[in-house]
């Protein structure tokens, strides 16, 4: 087939000025699309040095519509055809035209139609519906018309291009967002982010990274240094390092520009973002392998708010994160995540680790003494110990108020090591503090069940060191677990007994004068036999009431009856006797303890003095300002304080002085001593003479023999209560017992 031969010999007509491409911009794509050989070297050497938008051309030829349709589906990006109408059949180039549009689905390449014949021009619709940009008979075109031509007809090519990258980038982004949202790991999330950029200034294959500041990454020079949270191409291998590593000084200066204007660094061929602030704070670094144009440096813009929005749900969701698994005060895990790691280990099979709780002894004493903010400054202090004196490999958390995790291979969680760590004591707040430790220990190589029931065993053998105070530590057994749930059942009856008040009553222990051998009072011991008739005792049932707080309750019973007691007496015609309850630390530290105790002498009608409160030795043992604010609002009332079991602490003189007491209570153990006929200054001896020596009566109880009344009579001693003189009686028998000799 032949078109017009005079095309072949294109008229030079200097149209065409070549100009200086750019430096390695990509060729736009034409295809030369005509069965006669000659029209394509003409068309080459017509267009050869033609630069369009800074580009220059690069030639591909088909000679038959099958060959052109080929390299359609072969080639991306071809920006314009120059097609030929007659070839193969006198249709041929208008029915690719069709198969370009209609069956590739290719509408952006923009198409030149040349034909010799005028009679072979296509129809108007033709040109219309399949987006023709031009139609010219070969005899038309002049170089410079055809040069013009191509030019245009590239020109609309990019603009298309820009609108449909625009439109796909849009859409990208618009689709990104939820994805970038949906991230709860900044690891993830930076690798999203980089990945999505990529994408988007077209180069997947780009080196850059996505560096995070988070002060878990550590501080250098104050500065928390910037951490590569995720890395693409050549710097891959430096994902989870300081970005200060990478040994690429266009990296690291672009950064520094962009940090410095604090937004967005575009360089030819890549970009620098700042995103976030403060300690949320990131940066993107992209550099790709060809230039950026202007559409995607401003969908790179919008893409940046989706990854800062993006960035400050991932903090968000970081920081609730932390507050579900971690306790702000320490930074440690807390339970839920140290009961997940015993979780984990389990579920791996591992053997040979062991949990251990470990708990500073008096830590809510110290809390209500010194301040809470002390009581935070010294647990701080205690994290910091048994941080520094484990490896990493031993999981260290925080699991509530006062007690600490650990879970690390058995020969690293030796409790003597653990003890030893507080030999020292620790300064907190200016003031040097004794850290006593509880510690329960459970192997997971002897245990049952999941990592929750690991730690409430080794719970369980706390409180098991705890109450018995022999060892500071204790390992779990069996039994422990028996007990903890006889214990479980008995608070669950004894509450039941105290909402019902059954089986609860008190029974009366008179104190006699030993010179007078006159009974001078009582003191009141609460009785309690369950449902099942059975008596517990006091040793029993009051250390699970103190331990459930229960004993606040019981404690404001026992007061009250002991004061209608005391008015059923008076009113009875009995010489006005003294009593004496006992009161645990919880009952001090209920803000209600004072007014309730007012409350209820006042109610009965009893002259405050002639009630005294037993208080345990460890109470006043802790320099507890509550407690000794309580004790001044007790005295002030007029009702007398005791301390009960003396000597069995270990209260200094200072702290002696410093409360307001009446009465120390010898115990029974060293009155028990007094009995081998022991000879020397013995301890209840010395009780007698502290007494005296602060202006302060002693009782002595557990009395239970004639050579130990003998024995405090000689001391000095005013008081004694004890089985040899009675036992604890019931309310009705007490009045027999008033003319009973010493
Ligand atoms: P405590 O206050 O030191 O009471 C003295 C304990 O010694 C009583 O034990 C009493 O029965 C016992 N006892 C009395 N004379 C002798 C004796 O000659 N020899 C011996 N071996 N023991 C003697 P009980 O009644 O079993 O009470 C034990 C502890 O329970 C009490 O020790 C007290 O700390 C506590 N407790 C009893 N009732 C109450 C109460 O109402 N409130 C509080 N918070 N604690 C109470
Ligand atoms: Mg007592
Ligand atoms: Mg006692």
């Amino acid at each position: 087939m032949t078109d017009n031969d005079e095309f072949v010999d294109i008229v030079d007509d200097g149209g065409a000025t070549p100009a200086v491409p750019a430096a390695c911009a990509p060729a736009w794509r034409v295809l030369i699309v005509d069965d006669e050989r000659e029209v394509h070297s003409a068309t080459l050497f017509a267009l050869k040095d033609l630069i369009v938008s800074g580009r220059p051309l690069e030639f591909l030829h088909a000679y038959s519509a099958a060959e052109a349709r080929a390299a359609m589906e072969n080639t991306p990006g071809i920006a314009a055809i120059l097609l030929d109408v007659v070839m193969e059949r006198g249709d041929a180039g208008l029915e690719l035209v069709r198969c370009i549009r209609d069956e590739l689905g290719c509408v952006d390449t923009r198409i030149i139609l040349r034909t010799g014949q005028p009679g072979y021009a296509p129809e108007h619709e033709v040109i219309r519906d399949y987006d023709i940009n031009d139609y010219k008979t070969k005899s038309e075109l002049t170089r410079t018309r055809l040069a013009t031509s191509l030019i245009t007809a590239i020109r609309s090519y990019e603009q298309i291009r820009i609108v449909m990258e625009g439109e796909h980038g849009m859409d990208r982004i618009v689709r990104a967002a939820p994805e970038l949202l949906a991230q709860r790991d900044i690891g993830a999330f930076a690798d999203r982010a980089l990945r999505l950029m990529a994408e988007l200034l077209g180069d997947e294959s780009a080196d850059g990274v996505f560096c995070t500041r988070h002060p878990a990454n550590g501080q250098k020079n104050g500065e928390a240094s910037l951490h590569v949270a995720a890395a693409l191409g050549a710097f891959a291998s430096f994902r989870g390092r300081d970005v200060a590593a990478i040994d690429d000084p266009g990296l690291l200066e672009a950064l520094e520009r962009c940090g410095l204007s604090g937004g967005r660094l575009h360089e030819s061929n890549g970009i620098a973002l700042c995103l976030g602030t403060g300690e949320q704070k990131a940066m993107l670094y992209l550099r790709t392998g060809r230039p950026l144009n202007d559409l995607t440096r401003r969908l790179s813009d919008v893409l940046a708010v989706s990854i800062a929005a993006g960035l400050e749900n991932v903090a968000l969701l970081h920081k609730l994160d932390f507050y579900a698994y971690y306790d702000s005060l320490s930074r440690l895990p807390n339970r839920a995540n140290f009961v997940a790691k015993i979780d984990e280990c389990l579920e791996r099979g591992e053997q040979g680790w062991t949990v251990a709780v470990v708990e500073v002894d008096h830590f809510s004493d110290i809390n209500a003494a010194l301040g809470h903010q002390t009581g935070d400054l010294l647990l701080q202090a205690v994290a910091r110990r048994l941080c520094a004196g484990f490896p990493d490999t031993v999981v260290l958390a925080r699991v509530s108020g006062g007690t600490f995790g650990l879970f690390g291979p058995d020969d690293m969680l030796e409790p003597e090591h653990l003890l030893a760590l507080f030999e020292q004591p620790s300064v907190v707040d200016g003031q040097s503090l004794m850290i006593q430790p509880y510690i329960g220990l459970e192997r997971l190589s002897e245990a049952e069940g999941c990592g929750a029931d690991v730690f409430k065993n080794a719970y369980i053998a706390l409180s098991r060191a705890r109450s018995e105070r022999r060892e500071h530590w204790m390992y779990f057994t069996r039994d422990m677990q028996v007990a903890a749930r006889q214990r479980l059942a008995l608070l669950h009856d004894l509450r039941h007994a105290a909402d019902a008040k059954r089986g609860l009553s008190l029974h009366y222990q008179p104190q006699v004068d030993i010179a007078s051998g006159r009974v001078v009072g009582a003191e009141a011991l609460m009785r309690w036999r369950n449902d099942r008739g059975e008596s517990i005792p006091p040793s029993r049932f009051i250390p699970v009431a103190e331990y459930s707080r229960l004993i606040v309750e019981l404690g404001e019973w026992v007061l009250c009856s002991a004061c209608e007691q005391l008015r059923a007496w008076d009113r009875a015609g009995l010489p006005g006797l003294r009593m004496s309850v006992n009161v645990s630390p919880a009952q001090f530290r209920d803000p209600d303890f004072v007014g309730m105790a007012r409350r209820c002498i006042l109610g009965y009608g009893i002259d405050p003095g002639r009630i005294e409160l037993e208080i345990t030795e460890s109470m006043a043992l802790t320099d507890m300002e509550a407690v000794v604010d309580t004790l001044r609002r007790m005295r002030d009332f007029g009702v007398g304080i005791a301390v009960d079991d003396f000597g069995s602490g270990f209260s200094s003189l200072g702290h002696l002085q410093r409360l307001p007491l009446n009465r120390l209570k010898i115990d029974g153990s060293f009155v028990a001593d007094l009995s081998a006929g022991s000879s020397g200054a013995t301890i209840a001896e010395m009780i007698v003479r502290l007494g005296h020596m602060l202006g302060l009566s002693v009782i002595a109880e557990g009395v239970e023999a004639r050579e130990q009344l003998d024995a405090l009579r000689r001391m000095g001693c005013q008081e004694i209560q004890g089985f040899y003189f009675s036992p604890p009686v019931p309310a009705d028998e007490f009045p027999a017992l008033l003319g009973k000799a010493l």
